[in-house]
């Protein structure tokens, strides 16, 4: 059988695979056990948390979405992305952008600090940067691309070369862009993690990831260690998640031209200062993006030319767009990254990092763009009303 395209691997995971009833879309499995068929041969599934059915399905299905040979369905992303650096001991170096997702950040830092592995965090789109980082011969570089909150873009392909000249994993969080948009594998890497609780999920009722490998061996530890620390998912997410998974193609395609309308009507804002997002031709990355991403997503920010009380009274205005941390959901939302996402880092870190004061981002949602832009004509008329 030929190769099939995403949207179809989507919608048809598991489809007709019931062997009991014939039931076209797979049953859910919520079960902790399974029986022993006879004494002493242990069966396929044996216990939920090493492996269940329904997780499978969706293990199996995001494997393909990326060009993997495996994955293993976690209970959030963050456990997907702790499983990839289980594989690490204390001698191994990690090479981490400087503005990765907080959480990895957190994770790599503290684990760092308690002997698991070392880490240095560097501006990767900074080629003299990055060079020095691999000089030290990491066994792991971790990539994530476009970045949060400013969609800062890295060519995974060049960077995988240089990785693999010194013998380096090279692991890709996908979060932002979903294997619809972009597949780290055919581009070089070994790992892909997601935060399954985004896009793919993509209706903000569920907390879950993958780790995902391009080899079996790899594919065989993480599910080992997905088991021993005991970081798989549970078969009701797997089934809301696969439920979701059907629609994840036409969804980012509307995510994208919903974004693109958003796009286009704040360019015309006097108050809008600096945008950033992918599909810009002034957005620094934007030509690596054009070459590796099959679409530049629905993830955008912006710098508003206001005061701090103007600002409050632009997002107290909009009724479509939530505030509210989080992205990839069919509703939009809004995020003040310095008072939400990146509270946690100092005012100088936040500085250093160009998050300022009046950036907002945004998650661009499924709602009709026209009642999205009417929404934030009323944001922008109510801050010309305040002083
Ligand atoms: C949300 C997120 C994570 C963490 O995932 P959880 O499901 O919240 O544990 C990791 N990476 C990125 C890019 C994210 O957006």
């Amino acid at each position: 059988m030929s190769k099939k395209q995403a949207a179809t691997i989507a919608v048809r995971s598991g489809i007709e695979s019931d062997q009991q009833f014939g039931a076209v879309v797979p049953p859910i499995y919520l079960t902790s056990n399974y029986g022993f068929q006879r004494f002493g041969e242990v069966p396929q599934y044996d216990y939920s948390r090493g492996g269940n059915p329904t997780r499978a399905i969706l293990a199996d299905a995001l494997a393909e979405l990326e060009g993997g040979a495996g994955g293993v369905v976690t209970n959030c992303g963050m456990s997907a992305i702790n499983l990839i650096v289980s594989l690490l001991s204390p001698a191994d170096l990690i090479v981490a952008p400087h503005d990765c997702y907080g959480g990895t950040y957190r994770l790599f830092e503290s684990r760092a600090k308690k002997g698991d592995f070392k880490v240095l965090f560097v501006d990767q789109s900074d080629s003299q940067a990055l060079a020095k980082a691999l000089a030290q011969k990491p066994k792991l570089v971790w990539l994530e691309t476009p970045s949060n909150p400013l969609l800062r873009v890295v060519d995974i392909a060049a960077i995988s070369a240089q990785a693999k000249a010194i013998d380096a994993w090279l692991a890709v969080d996908n979060t932002f862009l979903s294997p619809i948009l972009q597949q780290p594998i055919s581009l070089g890497a070994d790992f892909v993690v997601h935060s399954t609780t985004k896009y793919i999920n993509g209706h903000s009722d569920v907390v879950a990831g993958v780790a995902i490998a391009k080899s079996q061996a790899h594919v065989e530890q993480l599910t080992w260690w997905g088991n021993c620390l005991g970081a798989t998912g549970s078969p009701f997410d797997a089934y809301l998640t696969l439920r979701g998974l059907r629609t994840l193609a036409p969804r980012m395609r509307a995510h994208e031209a919903n974004a693109a309308a958003i796009l286009a009507f704040l360019q015309q804002q006097s108050r809008v200062r600096t945008i950033y997002h992918p599909s810009l031709p002034e957005h620094p990355g934007h030509q690596i993006a054009k070459a590796q991403q099959q679409g530049y997503g629905a993830m955008l920010s912006f710098e508003l030319d206001v005061t701090e009380k103007q600002l409050k009274a632009f997002v107290d205005a909009l009724s479509l767009f939530s505030l509210a941390e989080s992205l990839g959901g069919v509703e939009s939302l809004i995020c003040h990254p310095s008072s939400m996402t990146h509270r946690a880092m100092s005012d100088q870190a936040q500085q250093e990092a160009g998050i300022s004061p009046t950036l907002l981002r945004l998650s661009v949602g499924l709602e009709d763009s026209q009642d999205l832009i009417a929404d934030l004509k009323v944001a922008f008329a109510a801050l010309e009303r305040c002083e």
